[in-house]
């Protein structure tokens, strides 16, 4: 198929409007030939310039990485870390913005998928939205499987990408801008080619890109955003709200710990389990994986060996998070019993 024909011009369109209806937007998100992190360059480049002060919020791995990407162009990133486990403090990005009229932006994940944390999102963009930094959004696992209405938010730059709840083969990053965010990227100064957005923009009033896209996993988003139409949006975050809830109480029926300090802030996507001090993780994650072809997350970082994750997004049943939560007790079972002395 050519990629600048009338048959992907169509497809462009009409997936196009499918990610505005699940961005909860009204002017056109961008799809771009990237992972995630590649969405998440895009937004730190369009919208800086080197030296620009920015309030990089971090509660996991997630966090870190956004913050470094703006650190790699040159912004002069303020770090405010949250113990791993916990949400962001509102309040306290508060006290940080007035305390310093400086900043630029602020950098969220709105779900970090490291520690199964979901930020409060809604409340920080309340803030942000008054004062003059943009708001920017790493919402790749969580846009399509929590609420995250960029525009009623107030988020400036909102980023999610194919392969989490969007149900899609990686590959492709989404990326939504506001019109205070459009106007920052005529003064950024960051450098930027293949990821300038304007390009985009600009191929998209045609119903093209700027470079040859992926063009199968366009028909896989488009597949997809069927399947969300058909189910609901309302229905597809209940599903993962009410999974989520589930595999909090299976798992703390089975002895075992939440990573997650306050439950409130629990993810409806992903859960990070820790794993008893007396038993080896690894070891138990590897039997699973090779015994029952169960895949559990590991931790990343610092959390290697402590926690294991199970991911609830996107196409998933209740059935499936309980069949591997039962082998995941099997096994602790009869570990734990073949530990003990003779
Ligand atoms: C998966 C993920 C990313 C990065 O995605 P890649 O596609 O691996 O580049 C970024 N942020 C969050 C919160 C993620 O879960």
């Amino acid at each position: 198929m050519n990629h600048r024909g009338p048959e992907f011009a169509a497809l462009i369109k009409r997936v196009t409007e499918g990610l505005k209806w699940v961005f909860g937007v009204s002017s056109d998100v961008l799809a771009l030939t990237a992972s995630g992190t590649g969405g998440l360059e895009a937004a730190v480049v369009n919208t800086l310039s080197p030296g620009d002060r920015v309030l990089a919020v971090s509660i996991g791995v997630f966090g870190n990485r956004l913050a470094s990407i703006a650190e790699t162009y040159g912004a002069d990133v303020v770090r405010y870390e949250v113990e791993w486990g916990s949400a962001a403090d509102v309040d306290e990005i508060t006290r940080r913005l007035d305390a310093d009229p400086s900043f630029k932006a602020v950098l969220v994940t709105h779900n970090e998928t490291s520690t199964g944390i979901t930020n409060p999102l809604e409340a920080i963009g309340a803030v942000v939205r008054e004062r003059p930094p943009l708001l920017i959004v790493d919402g790749v696992s969580s846009v399509s499987s929590i609420p995250c209405p960029a525009e009623r938010w107030g988020i400036d730059v909102l980023v999610s990408g194919s392969q989490k709840g969007w149900m899609v083969p990686p590959g492709l990053a989404f990326l939504w801008l506001s019109e205070r965010a459009w106007e920052a990227s005529k003064k950024a100064t960051m450098p930027r080619f293949y990821l300038d957005l304007q390009r985009a923009r600009t191929s998209l009033e045609s119903a093209q890109t700027p470079w040859t896209p992926a063009m199968s996993i366009f028909y896989g988003l488009d597949r997809a955003l069927q399947s969300l139409r058909a189910e609901g949006l309302e229905n597809v975050y209940s599903r993962h709200r009410d999974v989520a809830q589930f595999t909090r109480e299976r798992v703390r029926a089975m002895g075992l710990e939440l990573l997650a300090n306050d439950e409130r802030f629990s993810s409806d996507t992903v859960t990070a389990v820790r794993w008893p001090e007396d038993v080896d993780g690894l070891a138990i994650a590897r039997l699973a994986r090779e015994e029952f072809g169960v895949v559990l997350g590991g931790g990343q970082q610092g959390l290697r060996g402590k926690i294991f994750r199970v991911g609830h997004m996107g196409y998933f049943t209740q059935e499936d998070v309980a069949e591997a939560l039962d082998i995941v007790e099997r096994l602790l079972v009869e570990n734990s019993a073949k530990s003990l002395p003779s």
